[in-house]
């Protein structure tokens, strides 16, 4: 039976143009839409955007067009942005459409009926830059917050929702349902909240004041103010209550959100609901959200993302650099859900050129090379009798696979998008020592070893399969071009994404060039170059360029007419090399044979007493006394086996 999911965004407010968090959000919202249709269900993401109130109106005056011209302009741009990243939402909902005024005059009209909503006296310090009152508590020195610029005080009527009398109500909800809101420190946070009175909560703002919003059904003297036109979204882009798609999407809907407008989505908005519910005899938590699922914000570089500084990355400008999977890659990556983060462009080139190009890339484009040169571009039938074994000479893929689909499993119940494609970088790791330790290369030269032959390019082709599965949730096109070498047509599924499935005779191509390095260089657009406040300091990038790896000495030999030289002979598994290395005072060759050190495999070949080195050898000393010691491993490691 399959089941629905029904996911949304907060609407965009239309005063913005589309930056780095709405982004991020929105990738989330479509992240996690793509696995669950993966997983088989009948899966959607809303989106949209807030069209209405006075900061609405002031911009379109200072414009000199209408503000349903302005929304209509602002409106496009979330969309076009959303579009340009690839992101399939499958509503758009906006708020000065006649679907959603629709819905939300009848719910306020049956709120009202119901007595859910009075008349009342409301004075207080505004603000018109936020558009809200601020309590005695919040003003600073007699001023905004925010903008720190001198209140109005206001007294008009308004008209009321009764919201203090759901407090109790929300208090034992959330208690009861303990994923309700997550992370936990956002259910804690409501709950802190909760322990002050709940006051009645304001809708309305007299036309004379505010012209562009929803006129009140029942005195249009008034229009709908701010959470009962913006939050009302969330069911009016479903037809609202008794239309067949509320009735289908609603009982499982989930909410994405930024910390910042927490408390609408997890005070007001329950109790909106409680309210609806009742109205339509239900009991109050009939119509409450399934999650709200609540992240932090973006800091960059270390600052705080605002105008001011002139550092809001627009929403499109990563991708547009980078490409949409690298960028889709390193937000999921990089922020634990819940948590603040950091956006750089070092750290994303770094992801890009460590996770994505090298980890990734490499392994796709060597794996599948292989198959073509070993196998004629056939995938080989898993020998019966393969002897795959933790330790043994083929290891075995197929647990550390299980063990990380599961993790995935796991984390996407609970949108840890970091959790998940951290465990698929594991298996990646293993399937990349997998090659290192089996070098099928050198197997294939061996008589009477086809089937281990077989075992290994199977056991290659297989991990690639899996992987074009479970990676396109998150990167997408790059997925579909693993699938793609590995001739998979079709809609990827999970249920397709359990290890063995994969049919011999298979055709596979060489897909080479899945994620292009980005080397420093064209990281910054000329212009933009900071000065130099980190002298001495190397970015990770630069390490990367230094290849470690493994290498087992096979033979030592003092180097004639040289007190510091040693000639050594040394495996990288697949090649054999020579190195010099200024260690003879310390090491006896003797006591270096067979000892498994970390060598410098891409340094440029140098002459040393005539004898020709291709590499170095690590070790450490002392300043002083110039105390020498080789670098050894701590656990066993094949040769060849890089070093990072
Ligand atoms: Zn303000």
């Amino acid at each position: 039976m399959s089941r629905v999911f029904y996911l949304t965004t907060p609407i965009y407010y239309v005063n913005d143009a589309p930056h780095l968090g709405h982004a991020y959000t929105t990738i989330v919202a479509d992240a996690m839409t793509r696995y669950r249709r993966l997983a088989g269900d009948e899966a959607f993401f809303l989106t949209g955007t807030d069209e209405h109130g006075d900061k609405i109106a002031q911009a379109a005056a200072r414009a000199g067009i209408s503000p349903q011209a302005l929304a209509d302009r602002n409106s496009a741009a979330f969309r076009a942005a959303w579009d340009a990243l690839g992101l399939g939402y499958g509503d758009y909902i906006r708020t000065t459409e006649p679907r959603h005024e629709r819905v939300v005059q009848a719910i306020l009209q049956q709120l009202w009926d119901a007595g859910e909503i009075y008349l009342g006296k409301y004075g207080g310090h505004y603000c018109f830059g936020c558009e809200r009152f601020y309590t005695e508590k919040e003003i600073v020195d007699g001023k905004c917050p925010d903008h720190l610029t001198p209140l109005t005080w206001i007294e008009e009527e308004n008209y009321f929702f009764k919201m203090s009398r759901y407090q109790a109500w929300l208090i034992d909800t959330v208690q009861r349902q303990p994923d309700l809101i997550r992370p936990e420190r956002y259910r804690n946070e409501v709950l802190g909240f909760l322990r002050d009175p709940l006051q009645d909560l304001s809708i309305s703002r007299p036309r004379t004041r505010l012209e562009w919003g929803i006129p009140l059904p029942f005195d249009d003297k008034y229009v709908t103010y701010v959470w009962f036109d913006a939050l009302i979204n969330y069911v009016s882009a479903l037809g609202g209550p008794g239309e067949p798609r509320f009735e289908k999407f609603w009982p499982v809907a989930q909410h994405v959100t930024a910390k910042d407008i927490l408390k609408p989505h997890a005070i007001y908005w329950p109790c909106m609901l409680a309210a609806l519910a009742k109205v339509h005899g239900k009991p109050p938590e009939a119509y409450l959200y399934r999650h709200l699922n609540v992240h932090g914000y973006w800091t960059i570089e270390g600052q705080k993302m605002s105008k001011s500084l002139g550092n809001v990355f627009a929403a499109v400008a990563p991708a547009e650099k980078y490409g949409t999977d690298a960028y889709r890659y390193f937000v999921l990556r990089e922020m634990v859900f819940g948590l603040d983060a950091d956006f750089s462009e070092a750290g994303l080139v770094g992801r890009l050129n460590a996770d994505l190009a090298n980890d990734l890339g490499n392994l796709v484009s060597r794996a599948t090379t292989l198959i073509v040169n070993l196998a004629g571009g056939n995938v080989p039938a898993l020998p019966a009798e393969a002897k795959f074994h933790p330790f043994g000479l083929i290891p075995d893929l197929r647990p550390e696979y299980e063990r990380a689909l599961a993790e995935v499993k796991r984390a996407m119940t609970e949108f840890g998008f970091h959790r998940a494609l951290g465990a698929m970088w594991e298996f990646i790791g293993a399937v990349n020592r997998f090659v290192d330790q089996t070098q099928p290369w050198l197997i294939a030269k061996q008589i009477g070893r086809r089937q281990d032959l077989d075992a290994v390019l199977y056991s290659l082709a297989e991990s690639l399969r899996v992987l074009g599965i479970l990676l396109s949730p998150y990167i997408p096109a790059a997925a579909a071009r693993i699938r793609e070498g590995l001739s998979q047509s079709g809609e990827p599924t999970l249920a397709d994404a359990e290890w063995g499935r994969l049919t011999s005779g298979t055709r596979v191509q060489k897909v080479s060039g899945l994620f292009p390095r980005v080397e420093d260089h064209e990281r910054r657009p000329a212009g933009t170059a900071k000065p130099d406040t980190t002298a001495g300091l190397i970015s990770i990038d630069d390490f990367g360029k230094i290849q470690l790896r493994v290498a087992e000495v096979v033979a030592a030999e003092a180097v004639p007419k040289s007190k510091k030289l040693l000639k050594l002979t040394v495996s990288l598994g697949s090649e054999q090399r020579t190195i010099v290395a200024g260690i003879a005072q310390h090491y006896a060759p003797a006591d270096l044979v067979g000892k498994k050190v970390v060598v410098v495999a891409n340094l440029e070949a140098a002459k040393l007493m005539g004898i020709p080195s291709q590499g170095m050898v690590l070790a450490g000393s002392t300043e002083d006394d110039g105390a020498l010691a080789v670098l050894t491993l701590d656990r066993d490691l094949p040769p060849g086996a890089r070093v990072r």
